[in-house]
């Protein structure tokens, strides 16, 4: 990738500004929350989604919380059932993500939950945090400021001397009180504890009058690596196809003549912002036999061969 110009932005009116105008052009900005610094982008934009599992080398796909400002702003976006209401109400702003049932026409783009009908949610009990969600006015969708496999940024420093030149700006707040990732909570089918983090589960416990099922029990949902098969494409998937067979669905990255294309110009990021819209629309197309060109693998290229390596395991 090549180096970008990172602008390091004075945590005050002057900083947040310019952090709201790089997340409208679609960049990456890093910023302080309570739990750890976050890398944000616009959860609506699927390029700037992609350019942000570029830059932080993600090999695969996992789906990402959104920020918002308020529990009236994550209304817009998901379903809230009782019991996700009273955690709302106890714990935000605060250290607790809320996975729940992504509202039609909320403008997530795909890529930010994987594919998956459910989003993580959470208000920052952050005044940085929280300046910056309301100079945006929209979502922020944040996975930790590191790239993939170091350790979670709690400092400016952390953030400024992993990722300068990666992204298009760092928030230059002060050290993160928590220190910890959010928990992260389902609450259907039953109150499911999906991480630990830095709110403690005996508190959500204590505000549910209930224990949590942890993630594996049988009455808990899937983690979302086996929930991620649930919406592989119906069709056979065959991978690494260098010509289309009878009865096949070429799903084509790269110059070449294809039902979809991920990206016609071999642009990984493109295909990367592409790729669970064209999941859908092989599935809306009733498609049986799909086909996919080669991708390399490399890159963003890596996650979207992850990620399609699902779709074609035996089920
Ligand atoms: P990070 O943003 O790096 O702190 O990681 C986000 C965490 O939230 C990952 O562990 C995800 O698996 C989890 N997560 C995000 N969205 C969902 C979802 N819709 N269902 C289940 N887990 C989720
Ligand atoms: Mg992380």
């Amino acid at each position: 990738m090549n180096e970008i110009d990172t602008k390091i932005l004075s945590p005050d009116a002057v900083g947040l500004t310019v952090a709201a105008e790089l997340l409208s052009g679609g960049g990456l900005v890093a910023f302080p929350t309570e739990t750890v610094y976050g890398l944000g982008v616009d959860a609506r934009n699927s390029d700037a989604v992609a350019r942000l599992y570029a830059a932080k080398g993600r090999p695969s796909f996992n789906p990402l919380i959104v920020h918002v400002e308020t529990l009236a702003v994550a209304e817009t976006l998901v379903e809230f059932d009782e019991d996700a209401l009273r955690l709302a109400s106890a714990f935000w702003p605060g250290a607790l993500t809320l996975v729940l049932p992504l509202k039609d026409g909320a403008g997530i783009s795909p890529l930010v939950t994987a594919g998956l009908d459910t989003l993580a949610v959470r208000v920052p009990d952050h005044a940085l945090a929280q300046s910056l969600l309301a100079a945006y006015g929209g979502p922020i969708a944040a996975p930790s400021a590191n790239p993939s496999g170091q350790v979670s940024p709690t400092s400016f420093a952390h953030v400024r001397d992993q990722m300068v030149g990666r992204i298009d700006g760092i928030v230059e707040g002060g050290t993160c009180g928590v220190g910890l990732e959010s928990t992260i909570v389902a609450t259907r089918p039953v109150p499911t504890l999906l991480r630990a983090g830095g709110l403690p589960s005996e508190a959500i416990e204590a505000a549910l009058g209930q224990e949590l099922a942890q993630a594996g029990d049988a009455a808990a949902p899937n983690s979302p690596g086996q929930l991620a098969s649930h919406y592989a494409p119906k069709g056979d998937v065959r991978l690494n196809a260098v010509d289309v067979r009878v009865g096949e669905t070429l799903l084509g990255f790269g110059a070449v003549e294809a039902a979809i294309n991920l990206s016609a110009s071999g642009d990984l990021v493109e295909a990367a912002a592409n790729l669970f819209n064209a999941l859908h629309q092989l599935n809306a197309l009733g498609a049986e036999k799909i086909a996919v060109s080669p991708i390399p693998e490399h890159g963003l290229g890596r996650a979207i061969n992850d990620r399609l390596r699902r779709a074609a395991a035996p089920r």
